[in-house]
């Protein structure tokens, strides 16, 4: 395991800590940030605000981006544009960060999970297909789940780490049984899938730019749409659903303060400029670590499955056992690399255990034996 360490170290060229993802900012950023704060606009208004979501949009091929002040605040507003609300059931994956299913929480939803794929890690279209022909029913144009006679709203995959899961096949399955398909596309900015940009599948996609995604804002997220009324009802719930005036306050619902400051889009079109070159960087380490991992029988580097173009956000291993798992990040963050675990299954934490799983067997299996590794862009 020594070798592992020596190896990692030479890759990044320190003999220093060498965390799992840092944030780097090589381009216009203090340029930016400097003549945001020099004009006063570093909150609600601001051109930057709108030069990130008309970039952004041209660089994902949508329609529409609408730029908000964390992924998870994407997340939840996506998914009341895609109609979920109390009582209602959304389908997702229990191999996610948590905000996945806490944006599902804040609809007063509940979340039923489905099984992923191994090659994907993210959510398994035949998993999805055996779940709704067993335990629903259409009526009325409406997905039924017949154990708890809730409708099932929405269906949020998400692309693990950056490799696309199968999105095509799951937006198919969607579309025959009314679903609502939502993408989690918070870790795959820079990810295609036979060459469609993630995030783009659904009637609306989520990306966060936390400070350890692949650019960041400090903190930020944006919702991505091709439906000009989706993006407008979007922009209106982001910013208090206040009515343009001059100067009175008129607001026509409850709303949310959501919206993106102008001091963080700053930052972020300063990021954007640069996700090529953060992009060419993520694939280099990739191929490195590919290589150098192809000789060691116990671990297996996790290279993007068919189909996908991965951004490679975090780079991942798969160890043969827990055991072997639990001995490797023991004994690289002892050796100042910093290794982390792959997120415990949803289904297992306190608040949702009692909500309903098709078996889960492979990410039973992914959640003992996947490891993060060292992933940062490389200066
Ligand atoms: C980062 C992330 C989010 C959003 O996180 P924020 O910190 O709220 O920007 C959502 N889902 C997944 C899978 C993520 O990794």
């Amino acid at each position: 395991m020594q070798k592992i360490i020596d190896f990692i170290q030479y890759t990044f060229n320190t003999k220093e800590f060498i965390p799992l993802h840092e944030p780097r900012f090589l381009g216009n950023e203090k340029k930016y940030l400097n003549e945001c704060i020099d004009s006063t606009f570093v909150s609600s208004v601001g051109k930057y605000v709108d030069t990130f979501e008309s970039e952004f949009a041209k660089f994902v091929g949508s329609k529409y981006a609408i730029a908000t002040v964390n992924g998870t605040a994407a997340l939840h507003i996506a998914l009341l544009l895609a109609n979920v609300t109390k009582e209602d059931e959304v389908i997702t994956q229990p191999l996610t960060f948590i905000a996945t299913c806490n944006a599902i929480s804040y609809c007063g939803a509940e979340p039923v999970f489905i099984d992923v794929d191994l090659d994907t890690m993210g959510m398994s279209p035949e998993s999805l297909k055996n779940f709704l022909e067993e335990h629903c029913e259409l009526k009325d144009n409406r997905c039924i789940n017949k154990t708890t006679q809730k409708v099932i709203k929405a269906c949020v995959p998400m692309h693990t780490f950056g490799h696309a899961c199968r999105i095509s096949e799951i937006q198919e399955i969607c579309e025959q049984w009314f679903i609502n398909l939502v993408e989690d596309s918070a870790e795959s900015l820079g990810s295609y899938y036979k060459g469609q940009h993630t995030g783009t599948f659904g009637k609306l996609g989520a990306f966060s730019f936390n400070g350890n995604k692949i650019i960041t804002s400090g903190g930020g997220g944006v919702i991505v749409t091709d439906d000009e009324v989706l993006a407008k009802r979007a922009k209106h719930l982001t910013t208090t659903a206040k009515i343009p005036h001059p100067f009175e306050y008129v607001h026509d619902e409850i709303g949310y303060n959501y919206r993106m400051p102008n001091l963080n889009a700053a930052l972020l079109v300063a990021q954007l400029e640069q996700l090529e070159k953060f992009l060419e960087s993520k694939k280099k380490l990739a191929s490195i670590y590919a290589e150098f991992f192809s000789s060691k029988n116990s671990i297996k580097f996790i290279s993007e499955p068919v189909d996908s173009s991965s951004n490679y956000w975090l780079q991942a291993v798969m160890m043969s056992t827990k055991e072997e798992r639990d001995s490797f990040l023991e004994f690289t963050n002892n050796n100042s690399v910093m290794t982390r675990p792959i997120w415990k299954l949803m289904n297992e934490l306190q608040m949702f255990q009692s909500c309903q799983t098709d078996g889960l067997k492979n990410a039973k299996f992914l959640e003992e034996r996947i490891v993060n590794i060292p992933s940062s862009v490389r200066i």
